[in-house]
């Protein structure tokens, strides 16, 4: 881990302005200032979380962007099942609310031993404790030709925004009888169940749209997560309509051809009409740049206290993190960010620590009206995370079961949303 020290931290700050940021809540000097990076789920919990519990503290929330829009439906937006609105959150509750300071900037470094989170804009941001949640960034070339300029014909939509509005406007033009190529990443990556709901939605949308379209999934891998509940799904709901070709199958993606609009394996070049080519993932930029992340790509962490094992003053959570059997989820995170909230609570307040409970509660969609849940809990345990008890449905539950689990999930969007945004 590099540790900055006081010279270095300014010199890459450089000439710029250094304004150190205040809360803007009136406050007493006693009180502990917590900054938080990232105002996605993890971060807006942990924010969250900390400002309206009973430690005194300051609570910073840095986010680039004024509104945050989920990954968690975005695929009924892409199959035209709901508003990209409806997936959008900002941060006014929090601010106004919960008396957190939301800064729209970037952090570029942090200092652990001045305690200083340096932003994007020049200012400063001074600390007791920092917490990160970055998210996910691309691996770099792990597909020859897949590179900012292929996103744009070919988008990812695996963060939630414009390369989401670009893939739905893709496939609302798409011709009747197209092939919708989708490229899946090795594990581990944001949301096991993810690409597999994205071909069952876009797979309903075709079904009541462009009939004649198929769907292609070519896998980096050779199982997925929920697998014979989405192919019994398949056949029950879209028959002939997706293929699902494995790694062993095809010798895995190697590249794209953007101009010919084709993705290639190790076997054969495939046509695609619409291209949805999700890469292999690492920690976000600002993780990886601090030397938080390990070999893998990403950020091991205390499974009790969520401080970085390689820079014991910084607490991680979400995507960005190795959480043992724990996915990168929004529950998972938002399951995280509440025991890193508590775990910094009594650091500042010099009180007791206890194990946390952990959870994580997923509604996977096979069609509009049929999904399928899970619900497990899990405990740290030597050094890491293990699945305590799970629940997860099977492929034989009745439809009136399936539909319910698919309501179940509009109120759990809803009720989600508030606990993390207010
Ligand atoms: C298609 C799809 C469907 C999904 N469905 C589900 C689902 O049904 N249920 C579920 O639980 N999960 C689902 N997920 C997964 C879920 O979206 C993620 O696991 C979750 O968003 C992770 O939260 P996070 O806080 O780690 O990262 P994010 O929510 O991505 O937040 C990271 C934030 O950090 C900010 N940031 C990054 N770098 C900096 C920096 N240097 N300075 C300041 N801010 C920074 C970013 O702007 C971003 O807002 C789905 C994902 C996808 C792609």
């Amino acid at each position: 881990m590099k540790s900055w020290t006081r010279r270095e931290f300014g010199g890459l700050t450089g000439a710029a302005v250094l304004t150190a940021l205040r809360p803007r809540r009136a406050r007493s000097q006693a009180k502990a200032k917590v900054a938080v990076i990232g105002g996605g789920v993890g971060g807006a919990t942990v924010a969250r979380y900390l400002a309206s519990g009973t430690a005194p503290v300051e609570v910073t929330l840095v986010e680039p962007s004024g509104l945050y829009s989920t990954c968690f439906f975005s695929n009924h937006y892409l199959a035209g099942l709901r508003s990209f609105e409806s997936l959008t959150h900002g941060y006014e509750t929090l601010r106004r609310q919960y008396g957190i300071a939301v800064v729209h900037d970037s952090a570029a470094m942090i200092d652990p031993v001045a305690k200083i989170v340096g932003l994007s804009s020049g200012a400063k941001l001074s600390y007791d404790r920092v917490v990160l949640a970055p998210g996910i960034a691309f691996q770099d070339r792990a597909i020859d030709g897949y590179d900012a300029a292929a996103m744009q014909i070919m988008p990812h939509a695996w963060k939630t925004g414009a390369q989401t509005k670009l893939l739905r406007k893709q496939l609302q033009s798409m011709e009747d009888g197209g092939v919708f190529v989708l490229v899946v990443p090795p594990d581990p990556f944001r949301c096991p169940p993810a690409p597999y709901e994205r071909a069952s939605l876009v797979a309903s949308y075709f079904q009541r749209h462009k009939p004649r379209s198929k769907i292609l999934v070519l896998d980096a891998k050779s199982t997925f997560t929920g697998q014979d509940l989405f192919q019994d799904a398949w056949q029950r709901h879209y028959p002939g309509m997706i293929e699902w070709l494995p790694a062993e199958f095809t010798g895995g993606v190697k590249a794209v051809d953007v101009k010919a609009r084709s993705v290639i394996t190790a076997e054969e070049t495939f046509k695609a009409a619409v291209a949805n080519v999700i890469p292999a993932q690492k920690a976000g930029h600002l993780a990886q740049q601090l030397g938080l992340a390990d070999r893998s790509g990403w950020c091991p962490v205390d499974p009790i206290t969520f401080e970085s094992t390689l820079q014991p003053s910084i607490h991680l959570v979400g995507d960005a993190i190795i959480a043992g059997d724990m996915p990168k989820s929004a529950f998972s995170a938002n399951s995280q960010a509440k025991a890193c909230a508590f775990s910094v609570a009594s650091v500042l307040t010099g009180s007791s620590r206890s194990t946390p409970h952990l959870f994580n509660t997923c509604y996977t969609f096979l069609a509009p009206d049929d999904a399928w849940s899970n619900a497990i809990s899990y405990k740290p345990l030597a050094g890491t995370i293990r699945t305590e008890h799970a629940f997860i449905s099977k492929v034989d539950e009745s439809s009136e079961m399936r539909r319910r689990a698919a309501r179940e999930a509009e109120g759990w969007y809803e009720a989600f949303t508030r606990d993390v945004f207010g």
